[in-house]
């Protein structure tokens, strides 16, 4: 017998299976609402074009080699990512209080920082929303927290946030738990809680000693406007808190295969800041070693440059417009055709929660070749002008048979 004869098959991801399913399909109408990037009108990937200028620029650059950067990364690029969530104006980087360590996308960023909250600081008990992106679950698991908690957040019935029943939960957690929370346009649901709501989520964590990890996946696709995205973490820093913020820049430079992200970390005192960037150093050190450089550099380069930065700005907007107006498309169709998707309006970001049923979505995705997660989670953007109709028309016969 062989050491691998007990290995069982693990369990597909449910999203990368439907990509593939999606990409053996042969039917000309097919529709890929799974995978959570961004596409064209074309239903093409989008290189950003000034993420096409810095690679031009970066190319001819004979100084640039391919030497280590330094464990927590390279420095112009966390200063830059922290001003852009924090702003420059933030008490946290005006008194020195907070730092980033580089790390491999916002997946990166979570599992070093679930990794210090867990081993460092001992923490054993997280809270993630209920629904949530799955790989929250996962990372945590495999770090060993004991308790992983879901909190109420989505109202099936009303297709809108459980306020009530995510302020009890956080009222019953224990001391010293870790609440991860979205900063803007949570995944899968595309519902956040107002500046009003998140006054009163935050006058529960500071009172029952809640530590706040916000995940920071879609800065600028929530309203296409930086400053607004980032509200709820420049709140919490405000009012204070002691808090992570895992930041993903896969989403909103389009940079998903480089892995750019940082682990940015709040304390109340400066003093502290070293202290917990060398024992940072010490879990990147053993858990990738380095952190890559192509990313970061663009990322930093287009940061550090106001016309850069400005170019960055508009693409942004063209990415977050464009899923506006396919929400409201899809919100004209199916009204048309006798529904009122009020929901695929007001929910925010890349991802829309359609309220379709596991069968409905089994329909869609079996007899019309339009690829949804069971969930009813769609990405707004495999929608284009040209699979419209077609698509409108699926869920209104999946609303109306199924
Ligand atoms: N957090 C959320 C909520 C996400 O949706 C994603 C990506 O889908 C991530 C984190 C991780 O992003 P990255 O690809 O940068 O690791």
């Amino acid at each position: 017998a062989g050491w691998f004869n007990n290995v069982d098959l693990a369990p597909a991801i449910e999203v990368f299976q439907l990509t593939a399913r999606y990409r053996e399909d042969t039917d000309p109408h097919k529709v890929n609402l799974g995978v959570g990037a961004y596409r064209t009108d074309e239903g093409q990937p989008w290189v950003l074009p000034v993420v096409r200028n810095v690679e031009a620029m970066k190319a001819a650059d004979q100084t640039l080699n391919h030497e280590y950067l330094p464990i927590v990364g390279k420095p112009d690029y966390r200063k830059a990512g922290v001003e852009l969530l924090l702003g420059k104006a933030s008490p946290a980087v005006t008194q020195n209080r907070v730092d980033a360590i580089q790390a491999l996308g916002g997946t990166g960023a979570l599992r070093i920082g679930f990794d210090f909250l867990k081993n460092r600081l001992g923490m054993d008990v997280i809270y993630i929303s209920k629904p949530t992106w799955g790989n929250h679950r996962g990372i945590a698991k495999s770090l060993g927290y004991s308790k992983i908690v879901e909190y109420h957040y989505w109202n099936e019935e009303k297709m809108c946030l459980n306020f009530d029943g995510f302020k009890a939960d956080l009222e019953s957690a224990p001391p010293k738990s870790v609440i991860v929370l979205h900063a803007c346009a949570h995944n899968p649901t595309g519902v956040d809680p107002t500046h009003e709501q998140w006054e009163q989520l935050a006058e529960i964590m500071k009172r029952k000693q809640l530590f706040p990890l916000f995940d920071c996946a879609y800065q600028g696709f929530a309203t296409g406007d930086l400053d607004n995205d980032a509200w709820p973490v420049r709140r919490f820093v405000e009012l204070g808190f002691e808090m992570f913020a895992a930041q993903s820049f896969s989403k909103n430079f389009g940079l998903y295969n480089e892995r750019v992200g940082n682990l940015i970390f709040i304390s109340s005192s400066s003093s502290s800041i070293p202290m917990i960037r060398s024992q940072m150093e010490i879990i990147v050190r053993t858990t990738w070693s380095n952190p890559p450089s192509h990313g970061c550099h663009i990322v930093a380069t287009v940061l550090n440059n106001p016309s850069l930065r400005d170019e960055w700005e508009t693409n942004l907007k063209t990415m977050a417009n464009r899923i506006l107006q396919m929400r409201q498309l899809l919100f004209d169709k199916l009204k048309v055709l006798g529904h009122r998707w009020q929901h695929v309006i007001d929910q925010k970001g890349m991802f829309s929660y359609t309220g379709l049923n596991k069968q409905q979505c089994d329909f869609l995705v079996n007899r019309k070749h339009i690829y949804l997660l069971g969930s009813g989670r769609v990405n707004m953007c495999g929608l284009t002008t040209k699979n419209m109709d077609y698509v409108a028309q699926a869920i209104h016969e999946a609303l109306t048979t199924i």
